[in-house]
């Protein structure tokens, strides 16, 4: 740890660094940030900065508003797109109360809960996401979106703006040492994608974090706006964050088994099993707007239904066959989550709910064998196939009775997300859409 802040602040000097951006997350996963100087650094290392948390949203308390941001110094960064000669550097920081004890409403810390649970049963938790995002023509995020291609799965295509936009995030990422397994155009138009090689759930969800920052960033210096809202375009695809997940034990890969006809040990069914009996509870918390469920819907490779498969687009839970030899790689594919969540959040949801599948030795219902798009209502009933919620509102009454949820996100934070997200599906259902008019007007 001194180590590191050593190193810190021995970069800060060498590199002429004068402006340090100390990140920290609110809990509807929004990027937040103070500046200081390389003169404060050395003491917000040691002693954290005070900052008014009630000015957060989900930080608000009514007393103690003051809270304290600690700089991870593992977690230091140059930002490769800023600076000049004067080169700005990033550290994420854990927020705690004043006495230095974790403060409930930091999302850090409710992940890191999360992986310390998993860790006394000698798991550790490894994820790796995939984000899709649309480019669109405008800066101005107010404009009609314009697509600036017309392009579609794969596509590639000369003199293409986008996709240079796409490989110059993917070069800062790694100049950033955040390694990407893979990057593709879309299904949709303007729609891309950025799959991040897989690291322990804490430093992927930073990394997440990042990656949205550079995203944006990199679009706008090229007048362009990119955006993680869930389903920008009717009738096109929608973006996800199909994460994959895994546990370890030490070095070893505990969803795999070789005696398995499917490589996949108990823990790997228990954790499935897990994710599939708790999912409509954690449905709010990985798809946590109202637009995420303008995703959710049959026909465009988004889950609906509540089922698992090996290789089945339309099943919430994939399990991906791992390549010849590669057994390490091992994984499940959870397919609800949008980039547009709160990454620590969902990834600690997901991790609680596997654990307790894993616990409680839950059975793994049948794999999903049809295309679940394609089954009539009474087929998926008769095969006891649970839907994801339809609507915020839904997910908000499938997540207010959960105990797994609760406990996992901590009082704090579970009842100012429930009030937050109930105040936002009041706005949202008030309206009357032009929907409405369209339809209703004229023979009402
Ligand atoms: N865009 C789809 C979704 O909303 C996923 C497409 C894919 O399979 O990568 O989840
Ligand atoms: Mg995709």
């Amino acid at each position: 740890m001194e180590r590191q802040q050593d190193y810190v602040l021995r970069t800060v000097e060498e590199r002429g660094i004068r402006y340090i951006q100390v990140w920290f997350t609110d809990v509807l996963g929004i990027a937040k940030a103070f500046h200081i100087t390389p003169a404060e650094l050395e003491n917000a290392l040691a002693e954290g900065m005070t900052f008014d948390g009630s000015a957060v949203d989900g930080f608000s308390r009514v007393q103690e508003s003051d809270v304290l941001a600690r700089p991870d110094a593992q977690t230091f960064q140059i930002l490769p797109w800023r600076g000049g000669d004067a080169p700005v550097a990033r550290v994420f920081a854990d927020v705690t109360n004043l006495d230095g004890t974790p403060f409930e409403g930091c999302p850090r810390h409710v992940l890191r809960r999360a992986l310390e649970r998993a860790r006394d049963k000698g798991f550790s938790f490894y994820a790796a996401p995939e984000l899709e995002y649309f480019y669109f023509a405008d800066g101005d995020p107010s404009a009609t979106p314009r697509t600036l291609d017309s392009g579609s799965y794969f596509d590639l295509t000369v003199n293409d703006l986008a996709s240079d936009l796409r490989k110059r995030t993917v070069l800062t990422l790694e100049d950033m040492g955040i390694p990407v397994e893979y990057s593709q155009h879309e299904d949709a138009p303007s729609q891309h994608e950025i799959d991040l090689r897989y690291t322990d759930a804490l430093t992927m969800a930073d990394n997440v974090m990042t990656t949205r920052m550079v995203v944006k960033e990199i679009a706008q210096e090229n007048g362009v706006y990119a955006t993680f809202m869930p389903k920008p375009l009717e009738g096109r695809q929608g973006s996800g964050m199909h994460t994959h997940f895994s546990l370890f034990e030490g070095d070893t890969n505990a969803f795999y088994d070789p005696g398995d006809p499917f490589g996949l040990s108990k823990v790997a069914k228990g954790f499935i099993a897990g994710v599939l009996h708790h999912a409509r509870e954690i449905t709010a918390v990985t798809n946590q707007w109202v637009n995420s469920y303008k995703r959710l819907v049959v026909g465009y490779e988004a889950p609906v239904y509540v089922s698992w498969a090996r290789n089945n687009r339309s099943a919430l839970v994939r399990v991906p066959v791992p390549k010849k030899g590669k057994t390490d790689s091992t994984r499940i594919e959870y397919r609800a989550p949008d980039p547009g969540c709160n990454p620590y959040l969902a990834f600690a949801v997901v991790l609680a709910a596997g654990l307790k599948g894993i616990e409680e030795g839950y059975d793994l219902p049948p794999e999903a064998a049809a295309n679940l798009y394609e089954l009539t209502v009474e087929e998926r009933m008769a095969e006891g196939i649970a839907s994801l919620p339809g609507s915020l509102s839904e997910a908000l009454d499938a997540m207010q009775p959960s105990e797994l949820v609760a406990a996992t996100l901590g009082e704090h934070v579970f009842e100012w997300f429930i009030r937050n997200k109930r105040a936002e599906w009041i706005d949202y259902k008030v309206q009357v859409t032009q929907f409405e008019l369209d339809r209703y007007l004229p023979t009402l």
